[in-house]
């Protein structure tokens, strides 16, 4: 269980996060709405351990985790999958996955790797393939999969559909989903919010580093006008 409590983040002048409140919890997906700009991408790097906050809390569990070093927080269970992917090109996709997996014992590893090879079949077939071979929406899936070589009870993921073609963002949040039903909690950073709506379970809406939205999903999609005029006004 993540718990977001008033972070503030700053970067010299420019106040980027100005009190953001939100929770992700196992099973469920929280998805973060918001225009260019409005802070998402800064309450995920800070919540990873990337960005020091100016103020506020990040619990993990019901441990007070803001201001460790990013590496330790992966160790402590969270993880980040950054906007763009970020896979290494040169590298085999299954190279890439025990990148992942460092933080864990090497047996561990091996165990993990089959669950992701089970969950993302084309990895398992691509595995000795180059990483900067596989296709934008094969990238994403390799991103998570590295992601969830290190074992985490929480998943970031900034703006998983960006750049994807359409037929691609469906299987992408497809398999967002199912992360989400292997019992990991995530919070989703996207622009999409039509598509991101209908795999979300809680909804919170950022504007200009402030939360605008809280709520279930459900209550976001039956007055959808509600999220437009929020993200418009952004
Ligand atoms: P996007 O969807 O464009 O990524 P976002 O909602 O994720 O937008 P952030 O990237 O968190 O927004 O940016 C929030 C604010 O902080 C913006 O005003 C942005 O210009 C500023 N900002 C972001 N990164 C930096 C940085 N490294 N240095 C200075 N200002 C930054």
């Amino acid at each position: 269980m993540l718990e977001i409590r008033d972070l503030h983040v700053s970067y010299g002048k420019v106040e980027a996060v100005r009190g953001v409140s939100a929770s992700a919890a196992p099973g469920r997906i929280t998805l973060v709405l918001g225009a260019n700009g409005a802070g998402k991408s800064t309450t995920l790097r800070t919540v990873a351990g990337l960005v020091p906050a100016v103020s506020g809390e990040v619990v993990l569990d019901g441990k007070v985790i803001t201001g460790r070093p990013g590496h330790t927080i992966v160790r402590d269970g969270l993880v980040l999958v950054p906007e763009g992917r970020r896979v290494f090109a040169p590298l085999t996709v299954e190279e890439n996955l025990l990148l992942g997996g460092y933080v864990a014992p090497r047996a561990k590893s091996a165990e993990t790797l089959d669950r992701v090879y089970e969950m993302f079949p084309i990895l398992a077939q691509r595995r000795r393939g180059a990483a900067g071979l596989l296709s934008g929406g094969e990238q994403q899936m390799l991103a998570f999969g590295r992601a969830l070589m290190s074992s985490p009870r929480v998943m970031l993921m900034d703006e998983p559909s960006m750049g994807l073609a359409p037929a691609m963002v469906e299987s992408v949040f497809g398999a967002v989903r199912e992360i989400a039903d292997a019992g990991i909690a995530l919070l989703v950073v996207e622009q999409n919010a039509e598509l991101g709506l209908e795999i979300a379970d809680d909804v919170v809406v950022v504007a200009r580093g402030e939360v605008v939205f809280s709520g279930e999903a459900e209550q976001a999609r039956s007055d959808a006008s509600v999220v437009r005029a929020f993200l418009g006004e952004a």
